[in-house]
């Protein structure tokens, strides 16, 4: 697509965004990845780290939850040196340009919510929040490094990364809150930088259809999701999303 025939395309699909009855964004590693933050497989990836490959399953965390944590803590290290890029600060925008836009995300690095966005359904978890599994309480923790590997609850139990892990489902909380905006009306659901590996993730977009939503997906490359998408833009989140935050602010001005 030539760069006007983009723009056109993202001027009528910003349209629909502006007078769709209800909007769900759901981002992926792709819209991190502008921001330093590893993906799951690439030249980056987090598949090519030893370390990494064993302790994001849940086996891996549980047989060593000591050495899983002094991971985590690098981790969490890691994400703070990186900056929210125009993808995140595009997407907290747009949340101010269309206050029904209901923002979730697949990722745990909490950029969203640095970049300004409010209300995020975090379908992956935090690594920013901590989990007593006895208790089943989870605290907010933003030491870096951690004062204590592994942390500790009052209770006594080691605390552990409130994320999905590898062989784990999504969060229940977040995921039941998506299901039933999704059931109870249809609209437009853009999957932004996800690449629809994960089955969960596959089922929530069969529900989405099932319930008439329609399907936009931007993406840097076509993905395994592409085949069922409605509308499609191909390039990289950080620099279409601006763009389509841009044309999204004109149209609802009007
Ligand atoms: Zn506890």
């Amino acid at each position: 697509m030539d760069p006007s025939a983009t723009e056109k395309y993202l001027h009528s699909l910003a349209e629909k965004w502006v007078f769709a009855k209800a909007i769900v964004v759901l981002t992926g590693a792709g819209v991190s990845a502008g921001s330093g933050v590893p993906t799951f497989s690439g030249s980056n990836g987090l598949l090519e780290d030893e370390a990494a490959r064993k302790f994001i399953t849940a086996e891996g965390y549980e047989n060593d939850p000591v050495e899983a944590w002094r991971f985590y803590d690098l981790a969490r290290r890691d994400i703070t040196e990186c900056q929210p890029n125009s993808g995140h600060i595009a997407l907290a925008q747009l949340q101010n340009s269309l206050p029904h836009l209901i923002l979730a995300t697949h990722n745990v690095d909490g950029l969203h919510q640095r970049a300004g966005s409010q209300r995020v359904l975090e379908l992956s978890g935090s690594l920013w929040e901590l989990r007593c599994t006895e208790e089943n309480k989870i605290f907010m923790n933003d030491d870096v490094p951690l004062k204590l590997i592994p942390p500790l609850c009052s209770c006594g139990t080691i605390l552990r990364p409130n994320v999905v892990l590898f062989g784990e489902t999504l969060l229940a909380n977040p995921c039941n809150e998506l299901y039933k905006v999704i059931s109870l009306q249809n609209g437009i659901l853009s999957l932004v930088g996800l690449s629809g590996i994960n089955r969960s993730i596959r089922n929530l977009i069969s529900h989405a259809r099932f319930c008439g939503w329609r399907i936009c997906e931007i993406n840097i490359s076509e993905t395994l999701l592409s085949p069922i998408t409605d509308f499609r833009v191909i390039g990289r989140a950080a620099k279409i999303l601006p763009l389509l935050a841009d044309y999204v602010k004109r149209i609802s001005n009007q």
